[in-house]
């Protein structure tokens, strides 16, 4: 194609020089990489360059004569082309992005520049418009707010675009004086699939849940991947927070059911923390976080069900926090204590074991129960090195005891469920027996049935690579869980723990004792030895005995000593010969 020869706007001087250069620039129009057309007063195409012709698919024999509108795509409203008009006329360049249509029919999204053109001054003969066709860019713009804005495993909303959101509605929430709820869910055992059948299982599985949630909740919520296996779900214009309530028990349905992976049939389930926007005055990140506690809160009493957030949760979460600091530092200095608490043979009232329970004092607060930081720092994590730390002070103990020439028992030492978890825990323990030269019979390890009962190969592997090298295992506080007798058959259980709740209610009005005759026979018939824990009187010693159980411990006998005292204890014993357990 050639440029128009009958555009006004060739220059009427009739030089050879200024023809040449005439030439040129209708050359260089012609062979410009941007679509333009120049348009006459009227706004009639008098010539397009092949760029346009081949962007928008029209022949200039097409088009000449006629007006842009053929490009129109009805995207832009009317308003939008009396502004460019009106701006042209005036004499103004403009400049802006609207969208085409293509001789085919294809929307196009261009940047258009026109230009009025006019001579010395004198009135506009012509319009000058380049495109550029920026559909691309466009594209890129938008898939990469996309990226920006959504998980790209599961296309849910991500965390930047969720908390977006939360403080969009928390500000509508304000104005309206309705609250929102924001829910943190977590998958119970998503650990668990990772670890045994490998991370795109593990993605698969996140998949399936995040189409699992949006139907149990209404299209106005809105759910997110925050990281891992942490979802979220805000609920906008909640009227009362029963609904949020609801909503999450039909996630939790929902999540229970089984998932069906890589042909495994995987039951997984969550656990759900809520925190309502009236309960809080603060911003996006603090709803999110105090749904966060109230998801571990709901984590830690059982698993499977939702917790609410509230005023007394976050004062604990509080103090747990500091706790937590002055933990790490007294840990890391060293300034933990280990006690041991006899266990006594009820029939001869013999030491015939002890249990190591870990001791804080806090230099500020004081002594602080285990019952208190063991399971903050099972949250924490911190529970693996608290845990290495108890194993070690004990075993290093124990070798000295053995090395004075004391006849020393089975120390008993509680390893929390999160510890079964690591891969290689037994053959860690093996390894610290070897290092301090202890048989596997120097110590029993104490477990709640909770171990038993995970789903994982690797806790699985742990318990019996652990019974494996000759190690006892025992359950605590056995009868206030769930009381497996599948678990009971499936492990060689060395002994059950009574818990001392059951004890305490020994000459009471109630059915413990009845509870206590149960268990001590299920004990006996499975060849299982049974504990008692807690024995503070004569009368529940005489009631245990008379029942059969064979080994006691409690402040009727000791409370847990320093390992000084501890030794005495046993010194002063020195007639008892072999303890219970085998060669120690
Ligand atoms: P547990 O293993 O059930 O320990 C028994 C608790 O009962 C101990 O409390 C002990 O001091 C207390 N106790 C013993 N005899 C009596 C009695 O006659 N009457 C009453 N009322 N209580 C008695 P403690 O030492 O405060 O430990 C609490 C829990 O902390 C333990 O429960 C155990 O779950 C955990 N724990 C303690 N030491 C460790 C540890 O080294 N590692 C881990 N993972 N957990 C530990
Ligand atoms: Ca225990
Ligand atoms: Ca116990």
């Amino acid at each position: 194609m050639t440029r128009d020869p009958s555009t006004e706007a060739s220059d009427p001087a009739g030089n050879a020089q200024s023809e040449g250069l005439q030439a040129l620039q209708g050359l260089a129009m012609d062979a410009a990489a941007n679509p333009m057309f120049l348009a006459d007063r009227n706004g009639c195409i008098q010539w397009a360059n092949p760029a346009f012709e081949q962007l928008y698919g029209y022949p200039l024999a097409e088009i000449r004569g006629r007006t842009p509108r053929i490009l129109k795509s009805g995207r832009q409203s009317a308003d939008f082309y009396q502004d460019l008009w009106r701006s042209i006329a005036s004499g103004q360049i403009w400049r802006g992005q609207l969208t085409n249509r293509k001789r085919s029919g294809e929307l196009i999204d261009v940047e258009q520049t026109v230009t009025p053109l006019r001579r010395d001054g004198g009135p506009i003969t012509h319009f000058l418009a380049v495109y550029e066709d920026i559909s691309h860019r466009l594209r890129s713009e938008q898939s990469f707010a996309r990226l920006a804005l959504f998980d790209s495993l599961t296309g849910l909303a991500n965390r930047v675009s969720f908390q977006r959101r939360t403080a969009e509605a928390l500000s509508r929430a304000r104005r309206n004086d309705k609250p929102i709820a924001v829910m943190m869910l977590d998958l119970d055992y998503f650990k668990n699939v990772n670890d045994t059948l490998g991370h795109a299982a593990g993605d698969t599985l996140l998949c399936q849940v995040a189409q699992r949630m949006p139907p149990c909740l209404r299209d106005s919520d809105t759910v997110g991947r925050l990281s891992g296996d942490e979802f979220a779900v805000l609920i906008d214009d909640l009227a009362r927070p029963e609904q949020a309530a609801a909503s999450a028990q039909r996630l939790l349905d929902a999540l229970h059911e089984p998932f069906d992976v890589q042909g495994h049939s995987l039951r997984i389930g969550a656990s759900i923390g809520i925190a309502l926007s009236s309960s809080t005055d603060d911003g996006p990140e603090s709803l999110l976080h105090h749904a966060d506690l109230a998801m571990y809160q709901a984590k830690t009493s059982g698993r499977g069900r939702y917790q609410f957030f509230d005023a007394a949760m976050d004062a604990a979460a509080r103090r747990r926090y500091t706790t937590e600091l002055a933990l790490r530092t007294a840990l890391r200095e060293d300034a933990l204590e280990i006690v041991y608490q006899p266990q006594v043979d009820l029939a001869s009232g013999a030491i015939v074991g002890a249990e190591a329970l870990l001791r804080w004092t806090d230099p500020v607060r004081g002594a602080i129960g285990p019952d208190e930081f063991v399971s903050l720092a099972e949250q924490t994590g911190l529970i693996f090195a608290l845990n290495d730390w108890v194993l070690r002070r004990v075993l290093r103990e124990l070798s000295a005891w053995r090395a004075s020439g004391v006849s020393t028992v089975p120390v008993v030492i509680n390893l929390s469920a999160g510890h079964f978890d690591k891969v290689g825990m037994a053959d860690s323990i093996k390894a610290l027996l070897q290092e301090f030269c202890l048989p596997a019979s120097a110590i029993r390890i104490e477990i709640t049935e909770t171990v038993m009962l995970q789903p994982s190969t690797t806790v699985h592997d742990n318990l019996r690579g652990l019974w494996g090298q000759g190690i006892a295992v025992g359950v605590d506080d056995f009868g206030t869980g769930y009381s497996s007798l599948p678990a009971l058959r499936q492990y060689p259980i060395d002994y059950l723990k009574l818990d001392l709740s059951y004890v305490g209610g020994i000459g009471q009005p109630g059915r413990d004792e009845q509870l206590l005759r149960a268990i001590i026979g299920l004990g006996r018939t499975m060849g299982i030895q049974v504990v008692a824990e807690g024995v503070e009187t004569e009368q529940q010693a005489r009631f245990l005995r008379a029942e059969g159980c064979p080994l006691a411990q409690g402040f009727l006998y000791s409370p847990g000593v320093p390992g000084a005292e501890f030794l005495e204890l046993l010194r002063a014993e020195h007639a008892y010969i072999e303890p219970v357990g085998g060669g120690a």
